[in-house]
Order: structure tokens, then C-alpha cells, then sequence
């Protein structure tokens, strides 16, 4: 386990586990569990809809960042909500999927989770292998029905093409 990154002042409001800011949008158990990697579906579309930071919750300024995979690519969207350039910034190098430091998705469901629904994301990452990430760097995005999960949503660059790509550095 690498010394986890300086939190950034702009995140030091937000509550932190295991040297890791808690993003705005990880779901807590009633027994105050932090549940990374899970996206709570219903601070997923308030994210999407309002353009707001996933991490620190904020409005997202002129320009914000999607984290994709290799697949979303492809597809031109991703179901994670955007987040703020200095956001982005912390959590390529915070979070253990996108430094690189964790090499596959969690192959089962947390336990914290057994007996809640299926929030429509679970299946799209357990036991995937991890991929690399791609920084999407964009002034607008589109909030669509991901093509191949319909009941999940996705902000999407189709339309509105991305100010640049970057591949994120795998620094774990
Ligand atoms: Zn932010």
C-alpha cells in the first residue's frame, strides 16, 4: 500500500477513509460504511442532471472530466458522473482503480450490500478485469440511456465532441 496522496484543500470538508476522501457520491451503510467502487443510483442522476462533481459534490466549472474505460470509449459515454479538474486530479492518483494499483474489480458484492437491489451498475464491473482509463475532457456533455444497460443512464460526448482524450498514468 503506497502513502496515500495529499487531500486537497478544496476536499477538506469531505470525510476520509483509509487516507482516501470519501467522494460525494459513495453510498454509507446506516452503520456508517463507506461502500467504494458503488455508485448510489439515485446521487448518480442527481450528479448527472445538475453537472455536479461527483467527488466534492460542487457544480462542475466550464470545463470537467469523465473517467473512461477502453469500452466506454467506444460508446462515446460512461454511467460515472463527471468530476472538477482539480477532483480529477486527486482521484487519478486517490483511486485504486484508476492509478492502476488494484489490477481487477472486486469479485463479489461487498458485504455490506448483500439484501439492497441491484443498482443496475454491479454487473457492469464485477469481476471485469480492470482497464485502463482515459481522461475525457469536456465543456458539455449529453445525459443519455446507456446503450447497452437502458435503465442505467450515462453522460455522453457523442453530440458535443471532447476538448482532448488523455490516457490516465498508472502510477500504482
Ligand atoms: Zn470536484
Amino acid at each position: 500500500m503506497t502513502t496515500p496522496p495529499v487531500v486537497p484543500p478544496h476536499l477538506l470538508d469531505r470525510p476520509v477513509a483509509g487516507g482516501l476522501v470519501v467522494p460525494w457520491i459513495t453510498p454509507v451503510t446506516a452503520g456508517g460504511v463507506y461502500l467504494f467502487g458503488s455508485l448510489a443510483a439515485a446521487s448518480q442522476r442527481q450528479c448527472l442532471h445538475e453537472q455536479r462533481c461527483q467527488i466534492c459534490g460542487r457544480p462542475l466549472p466550464d470545463e470537467a472530466v469523465l473517467f473512461a474505460r477502453r469500452s466506454d470509449l467506444r460508446l462515446r459515454c460512461t454511467s460515472e458522473p463527471a468530476t472538477c479538474p482539480p477532483c480529477a486530479a486527486y482521484s487519478a492518483q486517490a483511486c485504486p482503480m484508476l492509478s492502476g494499483a488494484r489490477s481487477t474489480y472486486r469479485t463479489a458484492t461487498h458485504p455490506a450490500l448483500a439484501g439492497t437491489p441491484d443498482d443496475g451498475q454491479r454487473h457492469l464491473r464485477q469481476g471485469a478485469p480492470a482497464e485502463r482509463w482515459h481522461a475525457v475532457h469536456v465543456q458539455e456533455y449529453d445525459v443519455i440511456r446507456h446503450p447497452r444497460w437502458p435503465q442505467t443512464l450515462a453522460a455522453s460526448w457523442g453530440r458535443i465532441p471532447p476538448v482532448r482524450i488523455d490516457a490516465v498514468p498508472v502510477t500504482g
